[in-house]
Parts: structure tokens; sequence; C-alpha cells
């Protein structure tokens, strides 16, 4: 699991963008990007000009922490963008967008990823009919996640499930609430990504 040291909304705050980290409470006024939308500490209202290489740092760090990867497991799904064919920071958002955490968050039995990624590791969640407990687990198009059977009458899941219309599920989703199963019905194409993300950034700063 993905440690975060600071809280997480002052890694919102930081790269001013929601990154939508603490479920509920991000679609609520309580949200500290709506409240403090400038970034934290003593100078987070100062004026500074960026560099080149400083504004490629910050989508970096924005797209890493989005998805709550380490940097070490970052830099390595970029070598495997590289090699795929294709055009390298789609291949990099892909991945990402393709691992277990993500999914369970997308399919709405969790309220954000690293909720997620506890659901994984304590083994609640099923692939294909197996539990896996591995939140970096690359799904492939026609699997099946579920939720394991004695685990569906937990009254976080239920409440996700209840809420994940108000977050929009993803079209290449097919959620089914009353089996606790959701299917990846394809692979999502780049405009299907909305949150905003300049992968060429990373991409560059990497290729340096
Ligand atoms: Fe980010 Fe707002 Fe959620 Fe905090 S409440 S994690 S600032 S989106």
């Amino acid at each position: 699991m993905s440690q975060v040291i600071e809280s997480a909304c002052k890694v919102c705050r930081r790269e001013l963008t929601k990154l939508f980290l603490k479920g509920d409470r991000c679609y609520t006024d309580k949200c500290a990007i709506d409240r403090r939308g400038y970034p934290p500490g003593q100078h987070g209202q100062g004026r500074t000009k960026a560099s080149n290489y400083g504004i490629q740092l910050r989508e970096k760090q924005k797209i890493r922490r989005l998805y709550g990867i380490h940097e070490k497991q970052f830099r390595k799904y970029f070598h495997e963008a590289e090699r795929r064919k294709g055009i390298t920071g789609t291949n990099l958002l892909l991945i990402l967008e393709q691992r277990l955490d993500n999914m369970v968050y997308r399919s709405g039995f969790a309220s954000s990823r690293s909720e997620g990624r506890q659901l994984i590791s304590h083994g609640h969640i099923m692939v294909d009919g197996k539990r896996v407990t591995c939140p970096s687990y690359q799904l492939k198009m026609g699997q099946e996640i579920s939720v394991v059977e004695k685990s569906r009458q937990k009254s976080r899941i239920n409440l996700c499930l209840d809420a994940v219309e108000r977050r929009g599920l993803p079209a290449w989703v097919e959620l089914n609430k009353t089996n606790y199963t959701a299917t990846i019905k394809g692979i999502p194409a780049r405009e299907d990504l909305t949150m905003p993300m300049q992968e060429q950034l990373v991409v560059e700063l990497y290729s340096k």
C-alpha cells in the first residue's frame, strides 16, 4: 500500500487539483481545495515562477499521487509503457487504470483508491472467482471483479455502492450491484480519462 506522509488534502493543495483522495468528503463543501485553493505552507500564497523542470515534476507527482503509487513502481510502469506499442504517455495512464485497486474504486466498491487497496489486501475482493490480495494486479478486458460472499454485508461497501452514481460509473465498467460484481468491458481510450493530466510532461521528465 502506498504510504502518503502528507495529509491527503495537503497533497491536493500542493498539486492545486482535486485528487479525490478522501472519498465522500471530496464531494462536500469541506473539500480543502474549495476552501483554500493554494499550496500549503508559509509561502503557499506567494508568487513563484516554476521552471520547466518544476512543471514536469509537479505533473508527475500529481499523477503518481492520484493513483497512490510509489516513485519506484511509477518509474517501472513508465518503462513498461515505453516498451509497449503506441504513445508512451497514454500507455502509462492505461497501465495505471488497469490496476485492481483503481478498478475497485472506479466500480464503486470503495470510495477512494486507498480504500480499494485496503479492501484488496484484507482479502475482500476476487477476480474471476479467485481471491486476489495484490492491489497492483493488472486487469484484462473481460475479467470480473467481485466482493467475497462473506464481505457483502459490510456497510462500508454498501454505502459506497449507493453513492456510485454521484461519482459516475465509467463506460468501460459494467456493474451489477445485486451480485456485487463488475466486469471490465473494454480498455478506456485516452479521452475517457477526464481528470486533468498532462502525461506528456511525465514522458519529458523521465526522458531527460
Ligand atoms: Fe483532495 Fe478535497 Fe478530497 Fe481533500 S477533500 S482529498 S482536498 S479532493
